[in-house]
């Protein structure tokens, strides 16, 4: 059997790895020596168990849809992680980072952020634990994404715009790598998704593994069986569907679907499907897919989605997508909004422009009648209300 999961050099494949500059050297080190034997402490997983009941609201619901269902001519059942507090899957990884950073006795926190899910999540658990929280952020997601901006001031935190490329999440995590080869020593990085240098894909991967913890036993007492046919998540950088996935990844006859923002269409050069166009390259400390140039210039990703327009993608994924595991699929901007308008007007729920693109990938698969889909709704829509009202679209 194929083992999908991190290797013990933190490697998935030939992906992964910790490829950083020599100034972080010790601080990445110190983490691949203290996260497992962090998470795996009973005090760690009591708290966190804690936080995530009591404080996130977990478990999320599993939801049988009716008329979603009805459509697609199958059972899809929903993971509902856009009814966690502050609105997506974010918190429950900033949840685990914070209390590792607390257990390393770091006191200033650092985080890039793109939709500003992950910087509101960052925010949130720095008010809960007293730690000092600088959110990096790109001009232009600080303007596409205001109300999340407001959102991370409330709770304390300093935004800082970041001016550099289009200004958006590659940008982002490039400048908080820089401040952290500045403040080596006190400062804690809590990145937001499967992405950056060992042991960051593997910890963030763990953290957000209740989602697919808490299916199996949903799942059990819904359908009498643990595995559904397909799970389908979307991907940005990889969390929600490294979550989804995690305790189901090496057992095959489960299938995998990923859906990648397509842009304005995967051939146009504003996209951001790195799984489909990118080329094995090294981005923020890891080696994985990347959507580059001839010269192997990062290129600049674009998205409807602030969520979903990164260059690279989690080494998990780009393993999986390599091995066969996992079915790819790009959705394009028009039909990720096509599908947030249809499953509001079908379901009552109105998703995240990212989870949208997760909704729009059902249209590309063709199901049997017995087939039972777990599909992760990684957030809500209210930060995209916004985007959802400046289209045309009335009736889906
Ligand atoms: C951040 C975000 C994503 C993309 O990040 P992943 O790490 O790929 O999960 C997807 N959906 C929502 C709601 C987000 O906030």
């Amino acid at each position: 059997m194929k083992n999908y999961l991190v290797d013990e050099n933190g490697y998935y494949g030939e992906f992964g790895g910790a490829y950083i500059p020599e100034i972080l050297h010790k601080c990445v080190s110190d983490l691949q020596e203290t996260y497992l034997h962090v998470l795996e402490s009973p005090e760690f997983k009591q708290e966190f168990n804690q936080l995530l009941r009591d404080y996130v609201g977990r478990p999320s619901p599993l939801y049988l849809t009716k008329r979603l269902s009805e459509k697609h001519g199958c059972k899809i059942y929903l993971k509902r992680e856009d009814l966690n507090h502050t609105g997506s899957h974010k918190i429950n990884n900033t949840i685990g980072q914070i209390l590792l950073a607390r257990h390393m006795g770091k006191k200033r926190i650092i985080a890039e952020t793109g939709a500003g899910q992950h910087g509101v999540a960052s925010a949130t658990v720095c008010a809960l634990m007293n730690m000092e929280c600088i959110v990096y952020m790109g001009k232009t997601d600080v303007e596409r994404q205001q109300t999340n901006v407001e959102k991370m001031k409330m709770l304390g935190a300093t935004v800082i715009p970041v001016t550099s490329g289009n200004m958006t999440l590659k940008d982002a995590t490039s400048e908080a790598i820089r401040d952290w080869c500045c403040h080596p020593s006190d400062t804690y990085y809590i990145i937001g998704s499967t992405v950056g240098p060992h042991p960051y894909p593997d910890m963030v991967s763990r953290l957000q593994s209740v989602i697919s913890e808490e299916i199996k036993k949903q799942l059990l007492e819904q359908e009498g069986k643990e595995n559904p046919d397909y799970l389908v998540a979307c991907v940005g950088g990889g969390s929600n569907a490294a979550g989804t996935i995690y305790h189901y990844i090496n057992d095959e006859e489960v299938k995998i679907v990923l859906a990648e923002a397509g842009g304005k269409g995967v051939e146009t050069g504003e996209t951001a499907a790195t799984i489909r166009l990118g080329k094995t390259g090294i981005i923020h400390g890891s080696r994985t897919y990347v959507i580059q140039n001839e010269d192997g210039q990062i290129e600049e990703p674009y998205s409807i989605s602030a969520g979903l327009d990164y260059p690279g993608i989690g080494p998990i994924h780009a393993n999986l997508s390599k091995e066969g595991r996992a079915t790819v699929i790009p959705v394009n901007d028009d039909e990720a909004i096509r599908a947030a308008f249809e499953l509001t007007q079908l379901e009552g729920i109105i998703p995240a422009l990212e989870s949208a693109h997760a909704i729009a990938a059902l249209d590309k698969i063709t199901f049997k009648p017995e087939d039972v889909v777990v599909l992760t709704l990684s957030g809500r829509g209210d930060k995209d209300i916004d985007t959802y009202l400046n289209q045309n679209i009335v009736n889906a």
